[in-house]
């Protein structure tokens, strides 16, 4: 459902990426694991069609980027899902306001009904249904980022990207949101670029994970293969990991 050939994103005199490839199958989890500053948030922002790539190509659910007009982007946006290092809830809203204004703003003529359903049910997904009436600002760090989940899940993505979705939570919330990946995975078969610095998430919620390092991906495959990998730097990688 994905396809990156050849990508390449220099900001000035920085080369960050340097010939990116990767194939995402349908189903499919998988990690980019790789140091700070090693260019995984702008690989995502391309995915996301924040970013231009300055060369190479990125097909997603069967669409070039780089072919399509404007409007074309914002309808293929509209079946992925993003969970971006910051939340960006709205506070001051209700968490069930949080989920209905994205979801009635892209939807014409839903009924009540219909909204009130979809809501509940994307809150249900993530644990949160009994927040419903509260406000972003009432919530945990962890709910803070199911609650974001939630929102991207109200419509229905084939896609998920995940940026740094257990950054700066405690390791029983982190189980938690792992939990729940895998749970939006087999429930809402999607399809997940995963961002992380946690290899517990990397392990139990990715079926494959990739390296980024010195711009490309140095190394494809599961968890212990690319652990048992010789390459110097990823085992210096892990090194400092365990
Ligand atoms: P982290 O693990 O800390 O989140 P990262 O791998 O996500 O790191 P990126 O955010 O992708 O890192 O940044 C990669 C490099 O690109 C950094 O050196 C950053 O300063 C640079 N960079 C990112 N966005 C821009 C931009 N809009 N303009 C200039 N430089 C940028
Ligand atoms: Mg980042």
């Amino acid at each position: 459902v994905i396809k990156i050939e050849g990508l390449y994103k220099s900001f000035g005199e920085l080369e960050v990426l340097k010939g990116v490839d990767l194939m995402l199958q349908k189903g499919e989890n998988l990690a980019v694991l790789g140091r700070s500053g090693s260019g995984k948030s702008v690989l995502i922002k391309i995915l996301a069609g924040l970013l231009k790539p300055d060369k190479g190509n990125v097909t997603m659910l069967g669409k070039q980027l780089n072919q399509l007009k404007p409007k074309q982007l914002d309808e293929l946006r509209l079946r992925m899902g993003f969970s971006f290092q910051s939340s960006a809830l709205y506070d001051g809203m209700s968490v069930y306001d949080n989920l209905s204004f994205p979801l009635t703003m892209n939807v014409k003529h839903l009924s009540k009904k219909q909204v009130n359903d979809a809501v509940e049910e994307a809150l249900d997904a993530v644990g949160l249904i009994d927040k419903i009436e509260s406000d972003p600002e009432e919530l945990s760090g962890g709910q803070r980022k199911r609650l974001g989940i939630a929102r991207t899940l109200i419509m229905k993505p084939e896609i998920m990207l995940y940026d740094e979705p257990t950054a700066g939570l405690d390791p029983v919330t982190c189980a938690e949101i792992n939990a729940l990946i895998v749970e939006v995975q087999q429930q809402y078969k999607t399809s997940s670029i995963i961002i992380t610095h946690d290899l517990t998430c990397a392990k139990n919620t990715c079926e494959r994970i990739a390296m980024l390092i010195d711009g490309a991906f140095l190394k494809i495959g599961t968890f212990d293969e690319v652990f048992a990998t010789d390459e110097e730097q990823i085992k210096k990688f892990f090194s400092y990991n365990f």
